[in-house]
């Protein structure tokens, strides 16, 4: 019988903890986030954001800008946060306008106040193994891998996608000689070729690839795990504009021994993983 790996007892019991730790707290934990322009995924995850944040005791302000922000304004803006000591948390919105360049954001926020665990500070403690502020999607994998007990190691593991925000994060952390790593990782992108050899050999399949459906069930092998990390908005030619992920879950869902949903899988975990993230920068800079 195959397993839904939905999201939602997992981020019930993530609040949870989270608000059970902020009650206590002589301040509330502040996160800031600055977008610049609209954009209708963006806009959908701030305001869940800000939604959970309010539920757990963190306050959250929105820095809103126009499409024209240009690098200067923005990294003015970064170093004022960074020296607010009533800030705890920074976030930068993707998409970013054209003439900011994602890395140098990464790399003007206070790695302390990175809640994102983009900074290379971060992301270079995260493939060592130690201590840092881990990217949310990628924690959210594994919180979820973990939640329902699934055994990551020594497992053939395929990631689809090998993003700087998500590939590339988690396959570090699959790799981690730990409990929640100690996996044998082969990462796909647009250069690998046969991907449905590889993916038919693989125990889990981690796919963030961003395309609707692409994982489908003759690419699979009976008994597979598989987390779905893509959100792409598709027309329905019945239910309209839908959300569906990087994996035909139907069509996989009686092959697979488990298989998270879109929506109501990785997506809600993530929002959980940044809030925890402020408080773990709230914490450090209390210690
Ligand atoms: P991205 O930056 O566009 O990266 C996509 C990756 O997939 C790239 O490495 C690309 O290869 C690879 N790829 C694209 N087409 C491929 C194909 N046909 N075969 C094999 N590899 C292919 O995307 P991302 O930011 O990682 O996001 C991926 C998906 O996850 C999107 O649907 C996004 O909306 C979703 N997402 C979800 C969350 C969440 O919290 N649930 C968070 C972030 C993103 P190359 O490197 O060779 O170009």
């Amino acid at each position: 019988m195959s397993e839904r790996l939905a999201a939602r007892p997992l981020v019930i019991d993530m609040l949870h903890q989270i608000s059970a730790a902020t009650s206590i707290l002589p301040e509330k934990p502040k996160l800031v986030i600055i977008q610049a322009g609209k954009d209708p995924a963006a806009d959908y995850y701030i305001d869940n954001l800000r939604r959970k944040g309010e539920q757990v005791g963190i306050v959250t302000e929105l820095k809103q800008y126009n499409q024209n922000l240009s690098p200067s304004g923005l990294f003015h803006e970064l170093s004022i946060l960074n020296r607010d000591t009533g800030v705890h948390g920074i976030m930068v919105q993707k998409p970013l306008p054209a003439a900011i360049s994602e890395y140098e954001v990464s790399m003007a926020i206070d790695p302390a106040k990175d809640v994102d665990g983009f900074h290379p500070f971060n992301l270079g403690n995260l493939m060592l193994g130690k201590k840092a502020m881990l990217p949310g999607t990628a924690a959210a994998v594994l919180e979820l891998l973990n939640y329902y007990h699934i055994d990551t190691s020594g497992k053939n593991t395929v990631i689809l996608g090998r993003s700087n925000n998500v590939g590339k994060p988690l396959m570090n952390l699959l790799l981690q000689k730990n409990g929640t790593g100690n996996a044998t990782v082969t990462v796909c992108h647009s250069y690998t070729k046969n991907i449905t050899d590889l993916t038919r050999r693989a125990e889990i399949i981690i796919a963030a690839i961003g395309k609707p459906l692409f994982l489908t069930a003759e690419m699979i092998s009976a008994g597979v795990v598989i987390i779905d990390v893509g959100i792409n908005q598709i027309r329905h030619p019945t239910r309209g504009e839908i959300y569906v992920g990087d994996v035909d879950y139907e069509g996989c869902f009686s092959k697979a021994a488990a298989i998270s949903p879109v929506p109501g899988g990785v997506g809600s975990v993530t929002t959980a993983t940044l809030l925890r993230n402020v408080l773990q920068a709230y914490k450090n800079r209390k210690q």
